[in-house]
């Protein structure tokens, strides 16, 4: 599926950096809108990337939507609930349409649909900086070990996740440092297989600001992790400070203050070791575009705080690159009512990323968790509410107001 960086064109329509959910998402509806697109990856396909696989309903709507969402339930392990649990032990199944399938699988089936839709995809092929003139990009400068390559192009997308150093090279981004961090590995635990069936998200002060999660895969997988926000403090005065979270740590707080998690690791075998990966919530930390250039999913932020789910919203972000482009094309739109088109599409998901930044509460102070895990177990209107926030048929703000919050007691 790879082509190498020798057999690259010198032009194209579009030239899609980062094959991941968003830059393939967009590859996809372009490609298969007749536009001539270029995807490149810095690692050949399929490539591993540090991910808890969980697929949130956002997910599901997004595969459908892309024409793949069989495929990838075909050999996704599905669930129909995800179990919340607090500090105390308390425990709330919350309804939803979830499913848990490794990276290594989803993204080249996914990747796999862009290159059938008509889009080449070039790897390992690593993008190093944009080609400008007169402050418009033009194209790129790309790259694998002595060999440099110029791509001339309509649109550059980036969508290179949350490593900064492509924003970097683009000049697109606001904020070197990741909103968070998490860290996962996969354990095989036959014997665990009718105790945990369910994804479960665990919240504690030993894992605090943050959270532990375990998602099962097929087979007796599971893949095992803990996220942390407020990992990096930005000062005012530019100066960056890494908090001293030691992340290894936190995960074996996990497996103390869990049992489930704990017999997990002690009767499991690893079958690949923990490692760790930014995150870059809230569609911020970057800029969305400049002449000749959007930027797509996590690389614009596009991860969810408080859960770290961002597969979806990334799908779904790389969809709205796309329509823009077809849009424009569509209409005769220049450079700047395109752009401006999709920083409005984006904006518009921006009041749901807030609510779950404001969400990060919980992460911060666990015994909100056990407060709301409480209420839940005992209010089936609370408990549709929180499936309804999954599910994103209702707005989560209602539940994270102090008005709100309030009312909690009256549900
Ligand atoms: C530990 C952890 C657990 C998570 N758990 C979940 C979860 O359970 N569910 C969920 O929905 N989300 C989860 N997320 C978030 C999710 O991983 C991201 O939101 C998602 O991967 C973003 O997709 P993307 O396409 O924007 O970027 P990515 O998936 O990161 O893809 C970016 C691609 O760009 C390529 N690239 C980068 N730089 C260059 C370059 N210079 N040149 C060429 N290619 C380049 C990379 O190789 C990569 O393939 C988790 C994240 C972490 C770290």
């Amino acid at each position: 599926m790879n082509l190498g960086i020798e057999l690259l064109p010198s032009r194209c329509d579009v030239l899609v950096v980062g094959a991941g959910p968003a830059g393939s998402a967009a590859a996809i509806m372009l490609a298969g809108s007749g536009f001539d697109v270029v995807l490149v990856d810095q690692h050949a396909f399929p490539r591993d990337k540090v991910c808890g696989d969980g697929l949130i309903p956002d997910a599901h709507h997004a595969l459908r939507r892309l024409g793949v969402l069989d495929e990838v339930m075909a050999k996704a392990q599905s669930s129909t609930h995800v179990g919340c649990i607090g500090s105390r032990g308390g425990r709330v199944d919350v309804p939803g349409t979830l499913a848990v399938l490794p990276r290594k699988q989803l993204d080249e089936i996914v990747c796999r649909a862009a290159i059938a839709a008509g889009a080449r995809m070039h790897a390992p092929v690593r993008f190093v900086a944009p080609l400008e003139e007169a402050g418009v990009v033009v194209g790129a400068r790309l790259a694998h070990g002595d060999i440099t390559r110029e791509l001339r192009c309509r649109w550059l997308l980036l969508a290179s996740g949350a490593v900064p150093q492509a924003l970097l090279a683009a000049g697109m981004s606001d904020r070197r440092t990741p909103s968070g961090v998490a860290l996962r590995g996969y354990l095989k635990n036959d014997a665990m297989r009718s105790r945990i069936d369910k994804l479960e998200v665990v919240w504690h002060r030993a894992v605090a600001p943050g959270y532990g999660w375990i998602f099962p895969c097929r087979d007796g997988v599971y893949n095992i992790g803990v996220g942390i926000v407020d990992s990096h403090n930005e000062h005012r005065d530019g100066k960056l400070t890494k908090q001293e979270i030691n992340l290894r740590e936190v995960f074996d707080a996990f497996t103390r203050i869990y049992p489930p998690a704990r017999d997990l690791v002690q009767g499991g075998q690893w079958i690949s070791p923990l490692k760790g990966a930014p995150l870059r919530c809230t569609l911020e930390g970057a800029r969305y575009s400049r002449p000749g250039l959007l930027v797509c999913g996590e690389a614009a932020g596009s991860t969810y705080s408080f859960t770290g789910e961002g597969i979806g919203k990334a799908l779904e972000t790389g969809m709205l690159a796309a329509q823009a482009l077809i849009a424009g094309r569509a209409s005769g739109a220049g450079d700047a009512q395109v752009r401006a088109d999709y920083e409005a599409r984006l904006l518009a998901l921006k009041p749901r990323f807030d609510l779950y930044e404001r969400a990060n509460w919980v992460n911060r102070h666990p015994w909100l968790a056990d407060l709301l895990i409480w209420r839940a177990s005992k209010s089936a209107r609370l408990l549709r509410r929180m499936s309804g926030v999954l599910e994103e048929t209702s707005n989560p703000g209602h539940l994270l107001t102090i008005k709100g919050f309030v009312r909690l007691f009256a549900e």
